[in-house]
C-alpha cells in the first residue's frame, strides 16, 4: 500500500530510504522550484512491494534547507573548496610525511553510498598505505562478518526476504523487528496472519513490541545467548536431529561444537535457571526447531552488540548448519543490518579487517588489488577498528582523523572520552550534511556534503540487493558529494591517476571490474562478485533494478541464495562448526552499580536524530531520551514514572525521563542511544556505555553496562511552547529541545529554585518585562500558586498562541499534546482560550500522546473508539486510521484496546 497516492502527469524518480537495512523502495515526485518532494512506496521493490514505515513516510519533512551545512568552514570561519580541500590534503600529507601512514585514519559511516566508500577506502588503503579506515558499521553488524568467515570461509548472508514468507518457524533474536525493521517486519506479520499454524518466537531480555506476534517470548538473561544456542545444539544431538548426510558431506567441527554444547548445557532445568527462562518455555522453541525443516533464525543489535557477539552469531549459526537449515527455501540464519548500506561498506572492503570486494589481508589478495588498483603503497595488514582508533586519537597516535557521516561523540561507547580524544586531534576533518552536530563542533575544516536527496550511487539491503539511491535535488549552496571530496583531496595529495572519476557509475564500474578480477565463480574464490556490471553503461545505471548479489557470468540476473548445494569458501568447501564455550560479559554488575545497561533504538528516530528530528510528526511518540526500569527496581529505588533520573557507570552519566514498566527484567535497563547534546543536554546514554568489544569482531558491548539510577533531586519541572526559536532560554540541569509542528517545545527540569520565576519564564522567551510583552503587542495571559510552586503563562497574539509556560514542583504537568496543537490554529475560541492555563483540553479534545505517527492519532482517541466498541486494531483503523499505514504502532494499539475493555 502507497502512503501518498503520487500524480500520474509528473515524472518519478525512484530511489531507496536512507535508513535502515530493510532498504524499501520509494517512488518520489519532485517540485524543483520549492524543492519539496511527495513520495510514495514502490509498489513494485522487491523489498517493501509499496510499503513504508513511519521514518521512511517523513522523509520529505527532513530535507529543509534550515539545518544544511552549505558551505565549508576553515577553524570556524567560511572558507571556498579549493582552501578547505587543500587544509584537508596538506594536513594529512605532513602528518604522514612526519609520522608515517597509519599516524592518520578515516571514520566512516553506513549511511555513505558505496561509491563514496570505494573511493574512501581505495585512497586510505591503496595510496596512503594504513588500513585506519573503519566505519560506524562496526558498531552494528561486525560481529555477524566475523561470524560469516568463520564459518562460511566468507562474509555471505545465504538467504533473503522470501525465506520468512516460506518458514514454518521465524526465530527472532536480539531484535525488535518491529520498530527497528518495520517493513520486514510487517512482511513476517502478514504471512503469519494468512498462516497461523507459522511459530514466531522471540528471543529477547526485554518484552518488546515484536513480541506482539510471537507464540512465545522467551526473555533469556542479558548476554546469555550461547548457552541457549549451545543447549538447542546438545537438543538436536540428543533428539536424533542432526543431518548427518549433510553434515558427514558438507561441514566440519561438528563433534567438537557438541562436545562444548554439551558441557555448557546440562539439564533443561539447570540451563533455564542460567537463562532466566521457564523450563517449559524453553523445551518447547527447542521442540519447535527440532520438529520444523523450514526454520529462519535472524538476529541483529542484540545478537552483534556484545562481548561474546561472533560467538553468538555462530551460536546461530551451528544449529543450522548442523541441520542443512540453511540456503533452501524458507530455512537459514539470517544477519539483519541496521544501516541502508552497511553491506556496501563490507563489499567495498570499508572496515579495516578487510582489504577490498570481501578480500582479506592475505599474500594473494594483496598483490591481486595492488595491482588492480596500480596502487603505489598498499596497507599490508589490518588497521585500527572503531574504539582502538579514537583510543590512539586520545593518545596522539592518530593525529588526522576524516570523519563522514556519521557522529562518534554520540554514538561510541565512552563518548565523552571520544570527545576529548577529538578536542585533542591534530586535525579532525568532518564531511555531513547537517551543520550543528557534536561532532561538527570539533571539527578544524567542515566539508558540506550532499544528503539523501542530492545524492546519488547504489546501496546494498540486509538480503545482498544492490538498489540505485537516485539524486531528487540539485546540490544545495556549496554542498559536494563526498566521492567528490575524497578524489579532490587524493589529487592534491599527488594521487591524479587512481582518482579522475567524473560521476558515480565511473566508480561503480571499478567496483565491479575489481570484485570480478582473477575471480571465477565455477571456483569458488570469492563470493562477492559483480562483475557483469564491469561495463554498465550510464543508462543502464541509471534504470537498474534492485538486484541481489553474485551478478555475474554465473548469475546475471543476482541470486538468492548461497549453499543450498553444500559448497561453502573454505579452503576444502565445506562449513565450519565451532566449539563455543560462553562467556559472561566482561563487566558485570557490582555493588555500586547494581543495574544493567542496554541501549538501542525507538520506532520513529533514527542515529543521532540529525535528521529524523527534523520532522515534527517524528518526535510526538517519544519526545524525551527515556530510562526503562522494572517497576520493581523503581519502587526498591523509591522512584516513580515521569520524574527524571540519573544513570551512571565507570563511565560516564547522563539524565532520562523514568518510565516504570514491566517491559525489561528486573535487574535491567533499557535506555534509547539517539539524543545528542544538541537536543538533549545530558542525554547520550554513550557516555555511560563501556568501551569493552568482542575479541575477535572488536564491536563494543552496547548491551550491558553495570550501571545504577539516582534520583535527579529537581526543584522545578517545567515546560515551555513557543513559535519563535528559544535563543535566551536559561540553562537548566535537564532540557531537552523538541521540534513540533510550527513551534519549538522545551522540557526543563532544575536542581536550583528558580527566583522569580514568572520573569524567568518572560525573559526566557525574550521578554524582560510584562511592559516588554504589551510593547511587542502581545497578551499575557497567567497564573500562579506561589505556595505550591505553580506558575503558567500564555502569550497571545490577538487570537493567535505565541508562546506557553509552566513551572510545578513535581513533574506531574499538563498532557502537551492538545496546548501543542493549538499553535497551528490562527484563532484561538473561548473555550481553548480559556482552557491554555488549566492545562485541560476542552471535554472531548484532548486526543492523547500521539500514538500513531503517521496519521497523528492519539492514545484517548485510540481509548475512545476501544470504549466504543472497536475491538481489534483493524476496527480501530477502520474508525480513525491509526496503524493503517506503517502498522508499527499496532502492538500500543492492542495494549490500549485491552486497557479499555
Ligand atoms: Fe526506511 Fe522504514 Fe523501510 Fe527501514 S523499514 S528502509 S526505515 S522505510
Amino acid at each position: 500500500m502507497s502512503q501518498t497516492e503520487l500524480s500520474a502527469s509528473q515524472n518519478i524518480i525512484s530511489t531507496t530510504c536512507a535508513y535502515c537495512g530493510v532498504g524499501c523502495g520509494i517512488d518520489v515526485q519532485v517540485d524543483s522550484d520549492t524543492r519539496q518532494v511527495t513520495l510514495a512506496g514502490q509498489s513494485n521493490h522487491p523489498a517493501n512491494f509499496g510499503r513504508l514505515c513511519s521514518k521512511g513516510s517523513a522523509l520529505g519533512e527532513t530535507i529543509s534547507l534550515n539545518e544544511r551545512l552549505l558551505q565549508p568552514h576553515i577553524n570556524g570561519e567560511q572558507t571556498d573548496w579549493d582552501s578547505a580541500l587543500q587544509t584537508v590534503a596538506d594536513g594529512f600529507k605532513k602528518i604522514i610525511d612526519e609520522h608515517g601512514p597509519d599516524s592518520v585514519a578515516f571514520y566512516l559511516s553506513g549511511q555513505l553510498l558505496t561509491e563514496d566508500y570505494y573511493v574512501a577506502n581505495k585512497l586510505m588503503k591503496g595510496f596512503i598505505g594504513s588500513a585506519n579506515i573503519d566505519t560506524n558499521s562496526r558498531l552494528c553488524m561486525s560481529s555477524s562478518v566475523v561470524g560469516h568467515k568463520r564459518a562460511f570461509g566468507t562474509d555471505t548472508v545465504p538467504g533473503c526476504y522470501e525465506d520468512f514468507e516460506n518458514a514454518k518457524l521465524i526465530t527472532l533474536v536480539g531484535s525488535n523487528t518491529a520498530w527497528c525493521h518495520p517493513v520486514l517486519f510487517q512482511r513476517i506479520k502478514r504471512y503469519k496472519e494468512a498462516n497461523p499454524d507459522v511459530k514466531v518466537v522471540v528471543i529477547d531480555p526485554r518484552k518488546t513490541q515484536t513480541c506482539d506476534i510471537a507464540d512465545l517470548h522467551l526473555p533469556i538473561n542479558l548476554g546469555t545467548d550461547v548457552w541457549l544456542f549451545n543447549g538447542l545444539l546438545n537438543t538436536l544431538n540428543t533428539h536424533n536431529k542432526i543431518n548427518q548426510d549433510y553434515v558427514s558431506q558438507h561441514c566440519q567441527g561438528l563433534d567438537d561444537a557438541l562436545t562444548a554444547a554439551a558441557l555448557s548445557s546440562g539439564n533443561l532445568s539447570r540451563l533455564s535457571k542460567t537463562l532466566g527462562v521457564d523450563e517449559d518455555d524453553l523445551a518447547k522453541f527447542y521442540q519447535w526447531f527440532c520438529d520444523t525443516e523450514q526454520a529462519v533464525t535472524l538476529y541483529s543489535q542484540g545478537v552483534n552488540q556484545s562481548t561474546s557477539g561472533t560467538d553468538k552469531v555462530n551460536s546461530i549459526i551451528n544449529c543450522h548448519l548442523a541441520t542443512g537449515r540453511i540456503g533452501k527455501v524458507g530455512m537459514g540464519p539470517f544477519s539483519m543490518t541496521g544501516q541502508p548500506n552497511a553491506m556496501g561498506g563490507r563489499e567495498v572492503g570499508g572496515l579495516a579487517n578487510m582489504l577490498a570486494a570481501h578480500m582479506d589481508f592475505l599474500p594473494d589478495n594483496l598483490q591481486r588489488v595492488q595491482t588492480f588498483w596500480q596502487s603505489p603503497t598498499l596497507a599490508q595488514q589490518p588497521g585500527l577498528t572503531a574504539v582502538d582508533m579514537f583510543d590512539a586519537i586520545a593518545q596522539g597516535k592518530i593525529k588526522a582523523v576524516w570523519i563522514m557521516a556519521t557522529n562518534p561523540v554520540v554514538s561510541l561507547p565512552n563518548a565523552d572520552h571520544v570527545k576529548a580524544a577529538l578536542q585533542t586531534c591534530e586535525l579532525v576533518v568532518v564531511s555531513d550534511c547537517i551543520q550543528h552536530t557534536d561532532t561538527t563542533a570539533l571539527a578544524n575544516v567542515l566539508l558540506p556534503a550532499t544528503p539523501w536527496s542530492e545524492k546519488d550511487g547504489t546501496v546494498t539491503n540486509s538480503e545482498r540487493r544492490i538498489s540505485r539511491q537516485k539524486a531528487l535535488l540539485i546540490p544545495a549552496g556549496n554542498a559536494k558529494h563526498d566521492w567528490w571530496q575524497l578524489c579532490e583531496v587524493a589529487k592534491k595529495m599527488g594521487f591524479s591517476e587512481g582518482f579522475n572519476f567524473e560521476s558515480p557509475v565511473e566508480i561503480f564500474r571499478e567496483h565491479a571490474a575489481l570484485s570480478g578480477y582473477e575471480n571465477n565463480p565455477q571456483q569458488r574464490l570469492r563470493d562477492f562478485d559483480i562483475s557483469a556490471l564491469a561495463n554498465i553503461s550510464h543508462s543502464d545505471y541509471q534504470n537498474f533494478s534492485p538486484t541481489q548479489w553474485p551478478i555475474n557470468r554465473e548469475h546475471p540476473h543476482g541470486r538468492a541464495r548461497f549453499f543450498a548445494d553444500g559448497q561453502f569458501y573454505t579452503p576444502n568447501r565445506k562449513g565450519n562448526l565451532l566449539a563455543l564455550t560462553p562467556k559472561l560479559p566482561q563487566h558485570l554488575p557490582t555493588n555500586d552499580y547494581p543495574l544493567k545497561l542496554n541501549t538501542g533504538r525507538i520506532r520513529d528516530q533514527w542515529h543521532t536524530m540529525t535528521r529524523t528530528a527534523l520532522a515534527p510528526k517524528l518526535n510526538q511518540h517519544i519526545s524525551e531520551p527515556f530510562v526503562e526500569m522494572h517497576a520493581n527496581d523503581a519502587q526498591a529505588r523509591q522512584l516513580s514514572d515521569g520524574q527524571i533520573v540519573r544513570v551512571h557507570s565507570k563511565w560516564g552519566d547522563m539524565l532520562g525521563r523514568l518510565v516504570v514498566n514491566t517491559l525489561p527484567k528486573k535487574g535491567d535497563l533499557f535506555v534509547p542511544m539517539h539524543w545528542t547534546a544538541q537536543l538533549a543536554s545530558r542525554g547520550r546514554i554513550n557516555a555511560v556505555v563501556n568501551p569493552v568489544v568482542d575479541p575477535y569482531s572488536k564491536q563494543p558491548e552496547s548491551k550491558h553496562t553495570p550501571v545504577q539510577v539516582s534520583p535527579f533531586a529537581a526543584k522545578v519541572y517545567g515546560y515551555v511552547l513557543s513559535k519563535q526559536p528559544l535563543q535566551q532560554w536559561p540553562t537548566m540541569d535537564y532540557q531537552v529541545q523538541v521540534k513540533g509542528e510550527q513551534h519549538t517545545r522545551m522540557e526543563f527540569a532544575h536542581s536550583q529554585s528558580i527566583t522569580d520565576p514568572m520573569r524567568t519564564l518572560l525573559s526566557g522567551l525574550g521578554y524582560a518585562s510584562e511592559q516588554a510583552v504589551s510593547d511587542a503587542g502581545l497578551e499575557l495571559l497567567s497564573y500562579q500558586d506561589a505556595q505550591l510552586g505553580i506558575y503558567r503563562l500564555a502569550l497571545m497574539k490577538t487570537d493567535a498562541l505565541v508562546a506557553l509556560a509552566f513551572i510545578a514542583p513535581t513533574p506531574q504537568l499538563p498532557q502537551r499534546t492538545w496546548l501543542a496543537m493549538q499553535f497551528a490554529k490562527d484563532n484561538l475560541d473561548n473555550r481553548a482560550r480559556n482552557a491554555l492555563l488549566s492545562g485541560y483540553a476542552p471535554a472531548g479534545e484532548d486526543i492523547g500522546r500521539i500514538v500513531c505517527a503517521c496519521f497523528s492519532v492519539g492514545e484517548n482517541t485510540i481509548a475512545a473508539h476501544a470504549k466504543a466498541g472497536c475491538q481489534t486494531p483493524q476496527a480501530v483503523g477502520l474508525a480513525c486510521k491509526a496503524g493503517t499505514n506503517c502498522g508499527s504502532c499496532v502492538a500500543e494499539i492492542k495494549e490500549i484496546i485491552t486497557q479499555n475493555q
